[in-house]
């Protein structure tokens, strides 16, 4: 054998219970909690105590397993099973055993190649055959090291003795104990006597039963075992393992006792989930023999470290107090993992931390509580005095134990809480829905209804409806579809129905269900639906048709269409009237650019323009355009657009569109009409002024020669020639006047664009002194106010002025006449007055009056032509006024004209 060199003490100490540890390690194995306390060695020495192949397979191939995966060559000796067995056992624990077989990192042996290999068992010779494996496999393979796995049954044969196979079993332990060497001895407990179990369990140190690994208290070191001491010693070892044993015994006593204890106290229904944890943190400081425990809130991202729970009043730690986890022997659990243990606190480096320096904590044991909803929690237990000893691996599985519980509950516990607050939120919808939730049965039977549903049919209470059948709520003539429904939800189908109910009180409602089939806990299929009231819907609806049905028709009688373009995609919405203006056949819209390029082409760019200032300024518009329909026509549209803004943004521009070709048709013939009737009558005041002009030459020489006849002859005329020729001159006289007014009367339009500032108070002491000779003839009155500056024609206005005051001295009855001038300012135009207290005329006859020739009295009476308003009328519309009088017989009249302002200077 050869002695481990200096590396191998190096590799051996880094490897030191490596074999043991990796089992550990292994999902495929329990335990042992600790390491053995005496483990300084590196090689492993096992026993499996197996009953069946199964039993044994379960240990042993997984064994093997993790020697491959380590890299350590493995052995296996075959003898209870056959090799094929064994190999069908690993591939069956995913062994890639042809490749293990190939290289060499496995070989499956018998006892005739290993521990019979001369023959008969001999000891020495097996421990040769173990040593020159190792050194093979670690020198001249490279392995790692080494692992055996025996099937010892071999031993049942042959004359190997008990005693033998104990003293070879024995002295396997101590060697080898820098090697990374691993043996399990494999004994089958059914077919070994119970003595040779016996010493299998003393010279093993460590045991793996059902697959857990435990360290063996039993196993007596070879010296001992051999009976070499004296029986002094003897008797002190075996009362020494009587002690180890019997506190063993009474520690597993006691911890199956607070096990009870704990299961107990868990099980208890009366009791609280804070009744138990206080039972169950004293229950802990019993058990683990410290004076307070408790739960913490803890974070360990914020450092947030506050007491929950605790069981007792300490100084420091009081529920609701906070404080930094790292000062904390609590930061442990996270840092460490699960379970944390503290009772040495200064060589942990606690020195100078809250927890050891101010609480006084010296002794600690927590475990960390992760949450799946709420924040982690540590559960712990300390004292401020110190303790001895570590706590045991069974104190340990204990508080583990109470931990999860604890983790449980809480988890349950938060679970609850938002179940219950799901549960009422989904109770207080239901009740606060504006819609029926109902449940029925398959039979018809209304199961459940919520507070809105029994409105909708007008229970006072639940009991009016629930268990009795639903179908009796349904309108005749839908009862049957509904049932149908029904029974096909039942059977688990989905769907949606609509259907009228009469509620109890009579009222027809119509109704939209969208229903689902629910299984109860009997195993029952019932039907469970949310029930609209559409009764309001389908009203609004058959008005909205009713309204578009409207808005289509008025459309067609007024000939308009409407139009909305959407600001951001510039989509266009038509109504049907806008296809039909156009010709358009399809009934889709065309994209903007499209519908803009049917208008005419010299048109475009107006209604783009509009488009666009509206779009961009929010301001409406109206335009007349022309468009090209679908069959070439050109028909005018009258364009209208009105934005709609939020915050000065457009969000739509909508408008209507009116045909408006035929008006726009009798606006050209009307035009055309008013042209022909300006020329005809142009030509009318032309014939009318070249008439009056033209007159006046004969009508001179009748007048000069009148004059003449009556001066060459007057004295031979008698009375009534003289007579005639009064009358002939009075005629020509009379003619003259009247040609001399229509003469004015067909020049006024000729003076247009002629206008300048005028002052109307200059321009009637003008007319005044040149009516002077009337005025005192008449002994007239006149009064002037004020009169404004008017743009105008100076003469024509004069001509007005000197008509309007003529007149009202020429048409006075036997008082004097009194005459007013006034002047009235208004917002575009002045109202002048000229009011007298004259014959008046009578009111039927105001309008009459400003006919050409149209007088109301004899000449006789009073002399005129009849032209005189009919110029002022003439004159004071050429300046864009009005002008007409107010009287009554007797009372005087008032004639008032207007100028406007704007040409004002
Ligand atoms: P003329 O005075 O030459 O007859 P006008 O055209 O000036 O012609 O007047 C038409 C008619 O209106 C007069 O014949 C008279 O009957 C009536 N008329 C005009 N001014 C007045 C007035 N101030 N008072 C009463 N009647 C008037």
């Amino acid at each position: 054998m050869s002695q481990p060199a200096e590396d191998n003490d190096q590799r051996g100490s880094v490897r030191l219970e490596s074999g043991l540890k990796a089992l550990r390690q292994s999902p495929a194995f329990r335990g042992p909690g600790d390491p053995p306390e005496d483990h300084d060695h590196a090689n492993d020495h096992l026993a499996l105590l197996y009953e069946d192949s199964d039993d044994q397979f379960a240990a042993a191939i997984p064994f093997i397993r993790q020697g491959l995966e380590r890299g350590e060559q493995c052995l296996y000796v075959a003898d209870d099973n056959s090799r094929d067995e064994v190999l069908a056992a690993m591939r069956a624990y995913d062994i890639d055993v042809d490749t293990a077989l190939e290289s060499g990192a496995l070989s499956v042996l018998t006892p005739a190649e290993t521990y019979r290999r001369t023959g008969e068992f001999d000891r020495d010779t097996m421990l040769e055959f173990w040593e020159d494996s190792l050194e093979e496999a670690k020198a001249d393979e490279g392995y790692t090291g080494l692992r055996a796995a025996a099937e010892m049954t071999w031993a049942l044969e042959g004359d190997t003795s008990s005693d033998e196979l104990a003293e070879y079993e024995g002295v396997l332990n101590p060697l080898y104990q820098d090697e990374d060497y691993t043996v399990l001895c494999q004994y089958n407990s059914e077919r070994f006597s119970a003595e040779v179990i016996h010493d299998v369990i003393k010279t093993h140190p460590h045991l793996i039963i059902n697959n857990t690994v435990s360290q063996n208290f039993y196993y007596t070191p070879p010296e001992q075992f051999f009976d070499s001491e004296d029986p002094e010693t003897k008797v002190n070892r075996m009362t020494q393992t009587l002690q180890e044993h019997t506190a063993a015994k009474t520690e597993l006593q006691e911890h199956r006792e607070y096990l009870r204890e704990l299961y107990e106290v868990s099980a208890r229904s009366d009791l609280s989930f804070e009744e138990k944890l206080r039972e169950i943190i004293e229950l802990g400081c019993d058990r683990f023999d410290l004076e307070y425990g408790g739960l913490a809130r803890i974070d360990p991202e914020t450092d947030l470290f506050e007491i929950e729970t605790i069981n007792r009043e300490h100084e420091h730690l009081i529920p609701g107090k906070q404080y930094p986890l790292s000062e904390t022997y609590c930061q442990l659990v996270t840092d460490d993992g699960k379970t944390a243990t503290v009772t040495d606190p200064a060589s942990r480096g606690f020195e100078g931390k809250l927890c050891y320096e101010q609480f006084g904590v010296q002794t600690y044991l927590g475990t960390h509580l992760e949450l799946d909803s709420d924040t982690d929690r540590t559960f712990f237990f300390l004292s401020n005095e110190p303790r001895e000893e570590s706590f045991s691996a069974a104190e340990r599985t204990f508080h583990h134990l109470m931990g999860q519980w604890v983790q449980y509950e809480l988890d349950r516990q938060q679970r609850e809480r938002e179940l219950r607050e799901r549960t009422e939120h989904l109770q207080a919808l239901i009740e606060t829905t504006p819609d029926c939730i109902k449940t029925v049965g398959p039979d018809g039977t209304l199961l459940q209804m919520n507070t809105a549903g029994l409105e909708m049919v007008e229970a006072e209470s639940a009991s009016d409806v629930i268990g009795e059948s639903v179908y009796d709520l349904i309108a005749p003539e839908d009862r049957q579809r509904f049932r149908e429904f029904n029974e096909r939800i039942c059977q688990g189908e989905s769907g949606t129905l609509k259907f009228d109910i009469i509620g109890l009180d009579g009222t027809r409602r119509q109704m939209e269900t969208h229903a689902a089939p629910l299984s109860r806990p009997d195993e029952t299929t019932v039907q469970v639906a949310l029930t609209r009231d559409i009764t309001d819907q389908v009203e609004r609806k058959r008005e909205l048709e009713r309204a578009l049905d409207l808005l289509e028709k008025t459309e067609h009688i007024a000939d308009v269409g409407g139009w909305e373009i959407e600001p951001d995609t510039k989509e266009v919405f038509w109504t049907d009237h806008i296809f039909e203006l156009l010709e358009v056949d399809t009934d889709e819209e065309p994209p903007l650019d499209e519908a803009l390029a049917m208008y005419h082409e010299e048109d475009q760019p107006i209604v783009e323009g509009a488009v666009e200032e509206a779009l961009d300024s929010g301001d409406p518009f109206d335009v007349e355009t022309r468009i090209r329909t679908e069959n070439g026509d050109v028909r005018w549209l009258r364009l209208q657009g009105v934005p709609e803004t939020v915050d000065d943004e457009v969000i739509s521009l909508r408008g209507a569109a009116h045909d408006i070709t035929e008006h726009k048709e009798r606006e050209h013939q009307l035009e055309e009409l008013i042209g022909k009737l300006e020329a005809s009558n142009d030509r009318l005041k032309q014939f009318a002024y070249a008439a009056s002009h033209d007159l006046q030459e004969p009508l001179r020489m009748v007048s000069s020669y009148l004059q003449l006849l009556e001066n060459e002859y007057r004295n031979d005329l008698d009375a009534d020639a003289q007579e005639y020729i009064d009358f002939a001159v009075d005629g020509a006289d009379r003619m003259r006047a009247m040609v001399n007014d229509l003469l004015a009367f067909s020049r006024v339009e000729q003076t247009d664009g002629e206008f300048e500032p005028v002052d109307c108070n200059r321009l009637l002491e003008q007319v005044t002194d040149n009516l002077q000779l009337k005025i005192e003839e008449n002994d007239a009155d006149i009064s002037v106010k004020s009169l404004p500056t008017v743009w105008a024609d100076s003469e024509q206005l004069e001509q007005v002025f000197s008509n309007l005051l003529s007149n009202a001295i020429k048409y006075s009855d036997d008082e004097p006449p009194e005459i007013e001038i006034t002047v009235e300012e208004q917002a575009n135009q002045w109202k002048f007055a000229v009011a007298d207290n004259g014959i008046g005329i009578d009111p039927a006859k105001t309008d009459q009056i400003f006919e050409v020739f149209k007088r109301l009295h004899h000449d006789n009476e009073y002399p005129g032509t009849g032209i005189g308003l009919a110029l002022c009328q003439e004159i004071v519309e050429n300046h864009a006024g009005e002008i007409w009088m107010d009287s009554e017989p007797g009372e005087g009249s008032t004639f008032f004209f207007t100028i406007p302002k704007q040409a004002t200077a």
